[in-house]
């Protein structure tokens, strides 16, 4: 049988962290054995619908490369992927009735004013009213009475008080739940729509899904889902629940983390690729626990009983980690495509802005870090002459004014401002003096970048400054010396 996957998300917004796992669980669940993967969108809230949404959804897919094979923009034989739309072929309808004439349904007349003297209990943090089953002992003529006279109705499951429901998980294994804790959920709301629980048992069987990969929170609710399936007599497909992603304080990761979603980590510098590897390792590893994988070696390697059902908690200093090296591994096009940006933030004078970029590439995590380590550039900072004194260069505010008092006239004599004869005319000065290196080239770097560390040597950040910048900044420092 061949395998077939949906990411079924509800257009409500960001992409959110664990909704980019389950896809991606999806999609490589689907690769990793030659199946279709699909992408189906769950329309039916419309109280939730959030507009742009929908664009959030497929501009996600195509940048981290979970193609769907099926979509509503390919058609694979198995459309309408809207469920709005699926609606409107009648479909749901069709098969709440269905189980309405074998007794597993029932229409609900009751208004909002009867149903809020019912009991309420509160399931997964939401308060949910259970119903007392009063529209199930209706008549079939008051029914047709109520039909008649437009009275708006849902449909509501029915779950018997007796026996017990038994399914399968993946991760948690067999569940078995007496029915009696089953309320009877709504199927068909009183706008016509169907609600998730109907809809995702009607399309994932009438969609030939086979393997179901969804968030925990949908766990309680799939004895009921299971009781459909088994009421029309239909298969039910592997499940697989995925645990909870929490942040570093073990809470649920929302949006008040900052970093709940795909575009957050984009728009916080985290490239692409390090956010889908790190994702696929949000409660999952490969038997030989290595750790960096291209989107292609994660289909061959992924295999979904290796999930783990504790918590995966998304841990920024790793993620980040993990960036660092996509950035390092990435040619330099790539690099400076996305780093440019981010530079050009913080300088705005006329410096070779990619010299800028190579020196920056293997010493960050993320894009934004890039700030701190080149703002010298556009702007010499204050800085306090201790800096000088160096105990491994063996150099003191004394003998730091020296070598700046003697390489200035060098460095106004000189005409090359590249890094190699730059360096040259250094060194010759420096074995003439028979000094050590660092002796001469900490004090040109200290005037230089007001800085104890920086992303390149003495000469190299001189040649981005320029002859004319240089001059400016060593007399600033002899200034300074000379005050001290
Ligand atoms: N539309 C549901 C959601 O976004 C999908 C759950 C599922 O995959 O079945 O949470």
């Amino acid at each position: 049988m061949k395998i077939r996957t949906r990411y079924a998300p509800s257009p409500t917004g960001r992409m959110h962290v664990g909704n980019l796992r389950s896809a991606l669980y999806e999609f490589l669940i689907a690769k990793h054995d030659g199946g279709d993967f699909m992408l189906r969108i769950e329309d039916t809230d419309q109280e939730r619908f959030v507009e742009g949404a929908t664009e959030i959804i497929y501009r996600t897919m195509e940048k981290t490369g979970l193609i769907h094979d099926e979509g509503p923009d390919k058609d694979g034989g198995y459309g309408p992927y809207v469920q709005s739309e699926r609606m409107k072929t009648g479909i749901y309808m069709k098969y709440a009735k269905e189980l309405i004439e074998k007794g597993e349904a029932y229409y609900c007349f009751c208004d909002k004013e009867r149903l809020a003297t019912l009991k309420t209990e509160v399931v997964e943090g939401k308060e949910i009213t259970v119903y007392d089953k009063h529209c199930l002992h209706l008549s079939p003529e008051e029914v047709q009475a109520n039909l008649a006279a437009g009275i708006p109705f849902v449909i509501r499951q029915n779950n018997p008080a007796e026996g017990t429901t038994t399914f399968h998980d993946e991760l948690y294994g067999d569940i078995t739940v007496e029915n009696a804790e089953l309320d009877d959920m709504i199927l068909i709301k009183s706008d016509g729509y169907p609600t998730y629980n109907f809809a995702n048992v009607v399309d994932d069987h009438t969609m030939n899904i086979t393997h179901v990969v969804r968030g925990n929170e949908y766990l309680s609710s799939s004895p009921k889902y299971v009781r459909l399936y088994e009421a029309f007599g239909w298969d039910v497909p592997v499940y697989v629940h995925l645990p909870l992603i929490t942040d570093e304080n073990h809470k649920k990761l929302s949006k008040r983390s900052g970093h709940s979603s795909f575009e957050d980590l984009l728009e916080q510098g985290f490239v692409t690729e390090a956010i889908v590897n790190y994702i696929a390792l949000l409660g999952w590893s490969p038997e030989d626990n290595c750790e960096i994988f291209t989107l292609d070696e994660l289909i061959e390697k992924f295999d979904y009983h290796r999930i783990s059902k504790s918590p995966a908690v998304f841990d920024m200093v790793k993620l980040r980690w993990m960036n660092g090296e996509y950035i390092k591994a990435m040619d330099f096009d790539t690099f400076y495509e996305m780093a440019e940006p981010f530079i050009k933030n913080v300088i705005t004078k006329e410096l070779d802005l990619k010299k800028i970029a190579a020196m920056v590439k293997t010493r960050i995590e993320v894009l934004p870090d890039i700030a701190e380590h080149i703002d010298f550039f556009q702007e010499l900072p204050e800085y306090n002459v201790e800096m000088y004194t160096h105990k491994k260069m063996k150099t003191t505010t004394e003998t730091s004014l020296s070598v700046l008092k003697e390489v200035l006239p060098l460095l106004e004599a000189q005409e090359d401002y590249g890094n190699d004869a730059l360096y040259q005319m250094l060194l010759a000065y420096i074995q003439e003096k028979e000094y050590k290196n660092g002796y001469v080239m900490w004090p040109i770097r200290t005037a230089a970048s007001g800085k104890q560390m920086t992303p390149a040597g003495a000469t190299e950040i001189l040649e981005v400054l320029g002859k004319e910048e240089t001059i400016r900044r060593i007399k600033i420092g002899i200034e300074l010396l000379e005050n001290a």
